[in-house]
C-alpha cells in the first residue's frame, strides 16, 4: 500500500525523522485554519495524490498568509493530476530551502537485498538524474540482517559526496528513515527532497512510503491508513463476506473453490473467449472450503454487481465440501438474491457427491441456470452466453 504524503510525514514524525509541521485540509477553510495552526507566516499548500511530479504540475504552492493559503487550496483541490483527482492538500510550515538532496531505501528484488539511493542532487525527477548522470545518484546496498547502521550510514554519505558541515546530519536522518523502513515493513521509503535550510537544518520536506502488505498482521494500525475512497466498491464488499475476490476487466464472472482451479479457470474462460467475440474474464473469486448458501449468495451477488458481467461460470470440485452443499448454495442463493439475479449461470460441478448436487439443480430447474458437463464445456456455454 502506497501512503499519501502527509501519512508519510506522520510515521516519519513518530519515528523521530526531521520533519516540519502539516496539516491535512479537505476545503478552502479548513486550509486557512491549518495555516493559522502553524503559525500565519508562510506555508506550502501540497496537492494530496499518489503520484510524483505534483510540483511541475503545479499541485505545490507557496503562501504567505493563511488568507493566501485558502487561496491556493482551492485552486489545487479538484486538480486533475495525471488522472489522480486531489481531495486532500497538506498545508506544510515553509522551509526556507538552501540545498535539496535525494534518499531512497527499497526492497531490491532483483538482488534479493536492500538499495539504499542518495544523491546531493536531490528535488529533480530522480529517474531523469539516474540516467542522465548515474554517478551523481549514489547506489550503496544495505544488508537485511545489519541494516543502515551508523557504519553505513557513513558509507551511503561518503558515496554520495555530502559536503563535510552536513555529513552527520545527514547520516542520522538517514539511520532515522531506516528505522521507518525497518519497524513499519515498508518496501520503499523515499524522501525528495532531503533539505538543507538556510539555518543549516537537515529535514524531510516530501516523504513517499510503500508499506508491506504482507506484513499488515504485524500492524494492525495501518489499517487506518488504507483510503477506502480509492478502493474498488466490489472488491470492499467481497472484503467484507472475507472474499478472496479480484476485479478484473471482461465480461464473464467467475465462481470457484481453491485457488488453483480458479486460476485454471480463468484461463479455460479466457481460451473459449477467443471464439466467442473475444469476452474475458470478470474477476477472480476463491469461495473456499466449505461454502454455503450464504457464502454462495454473497459471491454471487458481489459478481452480479459488476455492470460488466454477462454471464457467470460456477466451477467447483467437491472435496471436504460436497457437491450436494454446493448445489443447495446455488439454489439458496437464487432464493435470497430473486429479482436481482438476472445473468445467466452456467454450473460445472464435479467430486464429491456429484450426482447429489446436480439432481438438486435439475430439480429446481431454475431458469438461469444451464448445467455444464465438463470445465471446457462449461466454459465455451458461458463464453457464448456473455457474448450473446
Ligand atoms: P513533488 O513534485 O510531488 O515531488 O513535490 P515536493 O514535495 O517534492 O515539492 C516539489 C518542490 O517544491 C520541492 O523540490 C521544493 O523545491 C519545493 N518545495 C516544497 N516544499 C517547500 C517549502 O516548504 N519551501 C520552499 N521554498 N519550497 C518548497
Ligand atoms: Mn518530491
Amino acid at each position: 500500500m502506497d501512503l499519501f504524503e502527509y501519512q508519510a510525514r506522520d510515521i516519519f514524525e513518530k519515528h523521530g525523522v526531521p520533519v516540519l509541521g502539516g496539516v491535512v485540509a479537505t476545503t478552502p477553510e479548513e486550509a486557512r485554519a491549518g495555516a493559522e495552526k502553524l503559525g500565519g507566516g508562510t506555508v506550502v499548500v501540497k496537492a494530496q495524490v499518489k503520484i510524483g511530479g505534483r510540483g511541475k504540475a503545479g499541485g505545490v504552492k507557496l503562501a504567505h498568509s493563511p488568507e493566501e493559503a485558502a487561496q491556493k487550496a482551492s485552486e489545487i483541490l479538484g486538480m486533475d493530476i495525471k488522472g489522480h483527482t486531489v481531495h486532500r492538500v497538506m498545508i506544510a510550515a515553509g522551509a526556507q530551502i538552501a540545498e535539496e538532496y535525494y534518499f531512497s531505501v527499497l526492497l531490491d528484488r532483483a538482488n534479493r537485498n536492500y538499495l539504499a539511493m542518495c544523491s546531493v542532487e536531490g528535488g529533480v525527477e530522480i529517474e531523469e538524474l539516474a540516467v542522465e548522470r548515474p554517478e551523481a545518484l549514489a547506489k550503496v546496498a544495505v544488508d537485511p540482517a545489519v541494516g543502515i547502521d551508523a557504519a553505513k550510514a557513513a558509507e551511503i554519505v561518503e558515496a554520495a559526496g555530502f559536503e563535510a558541515d552536513v555529513k552527520d546530519k545527514v547520516a542520522e536522518a538517514i539511520q532515522k528513515l531506516w528505522t521507518v523502513f525497518s519497524e513499519e515493513d515498508a518496501t520503499l521509503v523515499e524522501v525528495n527532497p532531503l533539505v538543507k535550510t538556510e539555518q543549516g537544518d537537515i529535514i524531510a520536506l516530501d516523504g513517499k512510503v510503500t508499506l508491506d502488505a504482507n506484513a499488515d498482521f504485524r500492524h494492525p494500525e495501518h489499517a487506518e491508513l488504507e483510503d477506502s475512497a480509492a478502493t474498488d466498491p466490489l472488491e470492499a464488499k467481497a472484503k467484507e463476506h472475507d472474499l478472496n475476490y479480484v476485479k478484473l476487466d471482461g465480461e464473464v464472472g467467475i465462481i470457484g473453490n481453491g485457488a488453483g482451479l480458479v486460476m485454471s479457470t480463468l484461463d479455460v474462460v479466457a481460451y473459449a473467449g477467443e471464439d466467442h467475440g473475444g469476452v474475458k474474464p470478470a474477476n477472480f473469486l476463491d469461495i473456499g472450503g466449505g461454502a454455503n448458501a450464504q457464502v454462495m449468495a454473497a459471491g454471487l451477488d458481489v459478481i452480479l454487481n459488476d455492470d460488466q458481467v454477462k454471464s457467470v461460470f460456477v466451477n467447483v470440485f467437491g472435496g471436504i465440501t460436497a457437491c450436494d452443499e454446493v448445489a443447495k448454495g446455488i439454489v439458496g442463493a437464487l432464493e435470497i438474491l430473486g429479482d436481482e439475479a438476472s445473468k445467466p449461470l452456467v454450473v460445472r460441478l464435479d467430486g464429491n457427491s456429484v450426482e447429489k448436487g446436480r439432481a438438486i439443480l435439475a430439480e429446481a430447474n431454475h431458469p438461469l441456470v444451464t448445467l455444464a458437463e465438463t470445465m471446457d464445456g462449461g466454459a465455451d456455454k458461458a463464453a457464448e452466453l456473455a457474448n450473446a
